[in-house]
């Protein structure tokens, strides 16, 4: 080495050492696009598959495969894939489905805005057709189903912002009926609560970058599958789509996992707290929580969701159904994030109508339930009373604010008003 150039022992110098005996205790990040062999025979006995090995980190790096072996595991599946993005799982696991031109796709109307818009655009560019439905209503569901003899049938766990538990277990029976694979966005509850492969899901959905991750320093996603005849399927649509996730993600996804347990205890216990300090403002109309259910959906809500958690996230609505009010209260927040994610170590406060549902057309929304005044808080691991205070102040300089204006409006001077809404194209929506 020492009679090479400088140049070239830049650029090899310390690298490929064989690998310790001793093996490390957490992953390590295997930063590498490629992996080298000493001979050409055994790059073909990993290419042909006759060794389970590495050639390039599109078709598999050790680090994501700790992470997907992992979460496979959790969620009880035969095997899982990671990608680069929530929104990159749900597409691979969809075209995994085999979604062809004619197809149909019937949705949850609580699914995430922009996996709805990913159905509506995309895939129905390519002539795949979306019907959406209240998954809540099972007989409605199945005759639908029954009618329209769909490829997939595609619901949340708990939805998003509207927080409803999804009865899997009869969704399941309603795919296998009518001919159709389910997938389900587990990406509220975490397998921590629920385990839909256990319900009879055929795919499980996570965007990563919420709670499994948990610590809002990366973005990821992850498809687990229920049978291992749909791995062609899946490992197609990560290595040609090419949406896969990278090792240093993967590797903070792997040490929030580690600790998922603990924060979602926690987490739920605060939401739990939060929800009830919520029943006693006078500022709110409706607290809107798993744990607050009764009659059916209570009994859907035990039987899949484990344990006594229901969840870490809140929805409230607001007596004040205005942008202008939500805004300003949000603008009041000193500890509570403002921030447009879910699932993280801090409290954060979203206002759907804006964020997740912000192309969503007005009419829809109403429809769905999503007003102006709706807010969904996401509790963290932080001392609840002190996430109840911030919320408090936040309340009292709203109306102290309030009031200020109406002694200016005494004094002869005019209010500002300022006109929030904008006008959108809403394609393909059925209000
Ligand atoms: N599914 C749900 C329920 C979500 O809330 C989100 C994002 O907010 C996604 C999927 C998409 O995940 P990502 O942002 O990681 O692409």
């Amino acid at each position: 080495m020492s009679d090479l150039s400088i140049a070239t022992q830049l650029v090899h110098a310390g690298e490929r050492r064989a690998a310790p005996i001793g093996v490390p205790a957490a992953t390590p990040i295997y930063a590498t696009s490629t992996f080298v062999y000493e001979r050409m025979e055994d790059v073909d006995r990993v290419v042909e598959g006759e060794i389970k090995d590495y050639v390039y980190s599109r078709y598999g790096n050790p680090t994501v495969a700790a992470l997907e072996e992992a979460v496979a595991r959790i969620e009880n599946g035969k095997f899982a894939f990671a990608f680069g993005s929530g929104m990159a799982a749900l597409h691979a696991a969809l075209l995994a489905c085999e979604l062809a031109p004619g197809a149909t796709v019937l949705a949850s109307q609580d699914l995430y805005g922009s996996s709805l818009e990913l159905l509506y655009t995309i895939f129905g560019s390519f002539g795949v057709k979306t019907v959406i439905a209240d998954f809540s209503e099972v007989e409605n569901l199945r005759e639908k189903a029954l009618e329209l003899k769909p490829r997939v049938l595609i619901g949340e766990t708990i939805s998003n912002p509207l927080l409803k538990v999804l009865d899997i277990e009869a969704c399941a029976k309603i795919a296998r009926d009518s001919g159709a694979k389910l997938i389900i966005d587990n990406t509220f509850a975490t397998p921590f609560l629920c385990q839909p492969i256990n319900f009879g899901a055929d795919f499980v959905v996570h965007s990563a970058t919420k709670f499994l991750g948990g610590h809002a320093d990366a973005t990821g996603g992850i498809v687990v599958a229920r049978e291992e005849f749909d791995r062609p399927a899946l490992m197609g649509a990560l290595t040609l789509v090419g949406g896969v996730l990278s090792a240093w993600e993967a590797h903070s996804i792997l040490r929030g996992l580690k600790t998922l347990a603990l924060r979602l205890e926690k987490q739920c216990r605060n939401a739990e707290r939060l929800a009830e300090f919520f029943l006693s403002c006078p500022q709110v109309e409706k607290v809107i929580y798993p744990g607050l259910t009764t009659g059916a959906e209570a009994e859907t809500v035990a039987r899949i969701l484990r344990g006594r958690f229901h969840g870490a996230v809140v929805g409230v609505r607001l007596k004040e159904d205005s942008r202008e009010y939500v805004y300003k209260f949000m603008n009041a927040l000193n500890l509570c994030t403002r921030a447009a994610s879910v699932g993280d170590i801090f409290t954060g406060v979203v206002h759907p109508a804006t964020a997740t549902h912000r192309e969503m057309s007005p009419a829809r929304r109403a429809k769905l339930g999503i007003s102006e005044g709706l807010l969904r808080v996401s509790a963290g691991i932080e001392e609840v009373e002190d996430i109840i205070s911030d919320i408090k102040q936040a309340f009292e300089t709203v109306e102290e604010n309030n009031h200020r204006f109406i002694r200016i409006n005494a004094d002869g001077k005019r209010r500002l008003k300022t006109d929030l809404s904008k006008n959108q194209i809403y394609q393909n929506e059925t209000v």
